[in-house]
């Protein structure tokens, strides 16, 4: 099974890409901590993501789609998986299209989760991440129960350095001019979930699993 996760950064696709991934047994690949992980070991791809990744803008298909057709290639995601944050322009769709198909294989539905932009740039502003496990928090709406520290692994949380206003601003432009005619893509071949991303975690995450389930996948 392949479920692609999209939404505007800030709707909450990672958090639930990674609570709907453990319930279903299903891989969980997030673009952008595959260039984050890059960037801490200091890899060339890494190094290369990085002035694109600071200004807000899609790195580069080149480089982007290999390293994720690469990763969902590895045996573990032989069973499956969840795409978080990619693909994220029609490009990448029809190259992760095209890939799957040379092995006899589809995406199978996608998750959409609609959040208003005012909600987002409020969850975006206040986020911290912890450094280990990459699991997101919040300062108001979802805070570890000890400062500064991850509940899961103990890792230290940290603000993302493109979470600035500025950057947050360029990263939605982004999405509406690139990402959101993605919708209307997967729209077409009926394999669009429209979620109300809107509430608290575990709301927004029964919705996703009664639609999921729903399709009978
Ligand atoms: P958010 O969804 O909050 O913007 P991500 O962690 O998904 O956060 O992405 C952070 C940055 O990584 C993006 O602004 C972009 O520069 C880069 N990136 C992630 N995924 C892709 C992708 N599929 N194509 C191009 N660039 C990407
Ligand atoms: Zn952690």
């Amino acid at each position: 099974m392949y479920i692609i996760f999209l939404g505007a950064p800030g709707a909450g696709k990672g958090t639930q890409a990674s609570d709907v991934a453990q319930e279903l047994n299903l891989i969980h690949i997030a673009s952008g901590d595959l260039f984050r992980q890059a960037l801490e070991q200091g890899t060339e791809l890494g190094i290369k993501a990085e002035s694109y990744m600071e200004r807000g803008v899609l790195v580069p298909d080149q480089i982007t789609i290999g390293m994720v057709l690469e990763r969902i290639s590895a045996p573990d995601c032989e069973g499956g998986a969840i795409l978080d944050g990619f693909p994220r322009n029609l490009e990448q769709a029809e190259a992760l299209d095209k890939a799957l198909a040379q092995q006899s294989k589809a995406i199978d539905k996608v998750v959409y989760i609609e959040v208003s932009e005012e909600e987002l740039l409020k969850r975006l502003s206040g986020r911290w991440i912890c450094r280990q496990c990459q699991t997101p928090y919040h300062i108001t709406n979802s805070p570890p129960k000890v400062w500064g520290k991850c509940d899961k692994c103990g890792g230290e949380l940290y603000q993302r350095p493109d979470d600035t206003v500025e950057n947050i601003r360029k990263r939605l432009e982004v999405y509406s001019v690139e990402t959101a005619p993605l919708i209307d893509y997967y729209a077409r071949v009926d394999k669009l979930l429209e979620i109300d991303g809107e509430g608290g975690v575990d709301e927004v995450g029964g919705r996703i699993i009664a639609a999921l389930h729903g399709e009978r996948l």
